[in-house]
């Protein structure tokens, strides 16, 4: 933009303000800068303000192949331009020679550089226009263990010649070797080939090492320094950095944010900045997401884990997790296109109506009107037929029989084309498939095994098991519209930066086990032999089947994991507390040992949730949950939410006094979390009281002669509780247990 239309906008700006309210800000972004006499009368005067900087600092300045710069300070000094109307060159070139040239004066001034003395005797310094954090860079493996700064003791850190502010930060490592080189290169070739053991870096060492093919170096750890860098400007001209420093503050906070998701993935910190591989857009490609800002989203609204839409119209799922990583890389929004299944979803991408869709198959027919990006995932087709039906592997067998699909899936297709004969009936939703095969109304339902293992734990569909995988996989994608080339392309640079761990971490968040560290698996053993879980027994019918069973092992525990668990506190449910509890108190009469168990209730606690509401009261009992779990973490012992704010505690493996000791320290743990509670009529904080009923070993000789059930064991452990409460509460009444006598007599 010249000046004459920087003018002009000011002219239009004036008038449309005339017209208050008729035009969105948004369109007239840069009407915001306002320039003051001098500083236009200084753009006129000064066409192009050029900028020295170093020719291997990326990703803040690149020189491409054909010369071309990018880079981040391109595109932030393009925003200043663009909002400013003063123009900038960069020039790249050796950094120590282009500030010997600054000082000259050959050029105007610097960039990527940092503030120091030194400088300011010839430039003036703009405002930060980006904080970098600095680490230290170690040979990829890390052979010397470098974890610490004290690790660098005795060892040879390189650092580029001239670079002031490294040169500053290895003055704190007085008992280092420094050894000073004349490029980033041979700063990287040093460190890649251990004749230096370190380097620092803010990013742009890593950046430069993946770009020329040595991608030997990496994090070690982070230095509590930061680094802002500035524009530094010839300091006779003081207006250039007036004007910088407007352009700088005009720069949106989501443009400022998309640029730096542009060049970096997050911010520069800990092992994060070990791996990461900056996008490159081209400009075409950022002006495009530029203009589609937000991109409109289909998804199938019923196909967990992969996606879905909660009861209030939240999306949720893998790929929803993806795109949140992917869109935050573009610096890109997304706008949902609610639509009623899949089917509409696909018609509604090939109506133009929205620009991309998740989890979509790659096939043929969708090759038509959808463009793909690089499978995100792959997963193999599995059968799941009735639990009392077998299942020899080979499709080709049982073209007599009827197999469910769900609607729309692209494996229909896939399956028509292989299996002419086989007979396929559409289901609208994986629920009434799978019900259907339950039923024996259908041998078999053909999915992915995470649909199948989701949709059988949430709906309850026990009778069914998963027989065995097709050798078909089924890569999962995201598909744009044919249309938008561009969105494609950048999509898939996103995609591709995606780190295997990054994959492997949103997969597993909704696959595999979620409670693992609050479980002692050893309790889950009877689960697995007692029959009562789907998907129990597998047919091992192909050597290929390795990696799946690992997968559907993993379902399993997650299965039972979720059947167990109480969703708010993360403790074992009701419905567990009645499995373990006979188990228990049987192995307790069998083996002679002692038994204790703590009934626990908040004190006033619907006086908490009248005064401080319910979701407040949620969190306490979160937080409750919480302590109990801490505290229940050897293998004997079970902590449960059995009714609203009424827990229990079931201990196997501990004597009469620890058992004391143990609700004791409960009742005392609670009050400390001093949680706020004036409803309280015993204590200003949340307390709890507690009702402990010891069964001694020797008790179970007369239990032994009268069997008693493990029910009264649980109604005198309530008495207990019940005398707490009446005694004045936050405390805990311990009780024996009763003669036999007495307790059939009840
Ligand atoms: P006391 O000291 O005698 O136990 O008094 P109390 O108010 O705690 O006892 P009461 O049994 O009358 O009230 C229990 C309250 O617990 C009732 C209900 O408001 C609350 N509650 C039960 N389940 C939940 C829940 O899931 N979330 C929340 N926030 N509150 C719950
Ligand atoms: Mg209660
Ligand atoms: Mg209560």
């Amino acid at each position: 933009m010249n000046v004459k239309q920087l003018i002009l906008l000011f002219i239009l700006d004036a008038v449309l303000a005339f017209y208050g309210g008729l035009w969105s800000a948004s369109a007239f972004a840069s009407s915001s800068v306002t320039l003051t006499t001098e500083e236009l009368a200084f753009i006129q005067a000064h066409p192009i303000i050029t900028l020295g900087t170093g020719d291997a600092w990326e990703p803040y300045v690149i020189v491409g192949d054909d010369g071309q710069i990018s880079g981040y300070d391109f595109d932030i000094i393009s925003k200043i331009q663009n909002l400013t109307g003063l123009e900038f060159r960069l020039l790249p070139g050796d950094w120590r020679l282009r500030q010997d040239q600054a000082q000259r004066r050959e050029i105007d001034g610097l960039s990527t550089g940092a503030i120091h003395p030194e400088r300011h005797v010839y430039l003036n310094f703009s405002d930060p226009y980006i904080r970098l954090n600095k680490f230290v860079l170690v040979t990829k493996g890390n052979p010397l263990n470098i974890r610490s700064r004290a690790d660098l003791d005795g060892r040879t850190i390189a650092i580029h010649r001239g670079n002031l502010s490294d040169e500053k930060v290895a003055q704190g490592f007085p008992r280092s070797h420094i050894m000073l080189l004349d490029s980033v290169d041979a700063v990287i070739e040093a460190v890649s080939t251990g004749q230096a053991d370190a380097t620092f870096d803010n990013g742009a060492m890593l950046y430069r090492a993946n770009r020329i093919g040595s991608p030997y170096l990496q994090f070690a750890l982070s230095i509590n320094e930061s680094l802002d860098l500035v524009f530094g400007v010839r300091n006779d001209w003081p207006e250039a950095i007036s004007i910088i420093n407007k352009g700088l503050r005009a720069i949106t906070e989501t443009e400022r944010q998309r640029i730096q998701a542009r060049w970096f993935l997050a911010p520069l910190t800990n092992s994060e900045a070990a791996n990461y591989q900056p996008l490159s857009l081209s400009t075409e490609e950022s002006d495009f997401l530029n203009r589609i800002d937000p991109i409109r989203l289909c998804l199938d609204p019923n196909w967990m884990p992969f996606e879905s839409l909660t009861l209030d119209a939240h999306p949720q799922g893998i790929f929803i997790d993806f795109v949140a990583i992917l869109m935050q890389r573009l610096g890109s929004n997304t706008q949902l296109i609610y639509t009623a299944n899949w089917n509409e979803s696909l018609a509604t991408i090939r109506a133009g109506r929205c620009d991309m869709i998740l989890g979509a198959a790659i096939t043929p027919e969708r090759s038509e009107y959808l463009n793909f990006t690089r499978p995100l995932l792959s997963e193999p087709l599995v059968v799941t037929i009735r639990t009392d039906n077998t299942f020899n592997g080979d499709l080709h067998h049982y073209s007599d029989q009827t197999f469910m699909m769900v609607s729309g899936h692209a494996a229909i297709e896939l399956l028509r084309r292989q299996y002419p004969a086989m007979r396929i009936i559409e289901a609208s939703d994986i629920a009434t498939a799978l019900r259907a095969v339950a039923a024996g109304n259908a041998f078999g339902y053909i999915d992915l095994m995470p649909t199948i293992a989701w949709t059988a734990q949430h709906e309850n569909i026990l009778n069914i098991k998963i027989a065995g995988n097709l050798s078909e996989r089924y890569d999962l994608a995201i598909g744009v519209r044919k249309e938008l080339p561009l969105l494609l392309s950048s999509l898939s640079k996103a995609v591709v930066s995606l780190r295997p761990e990054e994959i492997k971490t949103v997969h597993d968040r909704w696959t595999s086990v979620r409670y693992e560290q609050t479980v002692d698996y050893r309790w889950l053993w009877p689960y697995f032999s007692g029959g009562i879980l789907l998907l129990l027994t597998m047919l091992f019918w192909n050597h290929r089947l390795t990696r799946f069973n690992e997968a559907l092992r993993n379902a399993n525990a997650r299965i039972v994991l979720l059947t167990i668990t109480d969703e708010l506190t993360g403790l074992f449910n009701r419905r567990y507390f009645h499995e373990i509890m006979p188990r228990e108190w049987r192995r307790a009469l069998r083996e002679q040992r002692p038994l204790h168990l703590l009934l626990i209730d908040i004190d006033y606690f619907k006086l908490y949730n009248d005064g401080y509401g319910h979701p407040a009261g949620d969190v306490v009992l979160q937080r409750v949950g919480a302590l109990l779990r801490e505290h229940t973490r050897r293998g004997g012992d079970f902590a449960f939410r059995v009714g609203g704010e009424e827990f229990a505690v079931l201990l196997t493996e501990i004597n009469h006094s620890n058992a004391l000791k143990f609700a004791e320290e409960l009742r005392i743990a609670t009050e400390q979390l001093a949680i706020p509670h004036t409803g309280n009529a015993v204590a200003p904080v949340i307390t709890l009281s507690l009702g402990l009923l010891c069964v001694p070993a020797n008790a179970f000789d007369h239990a032994n002669a009268i069997p008693l059930s493990w029910e009264s064991v649980y109604h005198r452990a309530d008495d207990l509780l019940y005398q707490a409460k009446n005694e004045g509460r936050n405390r805990v009444i311990v009780g024996d247990w009763q003669p036999p006598a007495l307790e059939t007599s009840i």
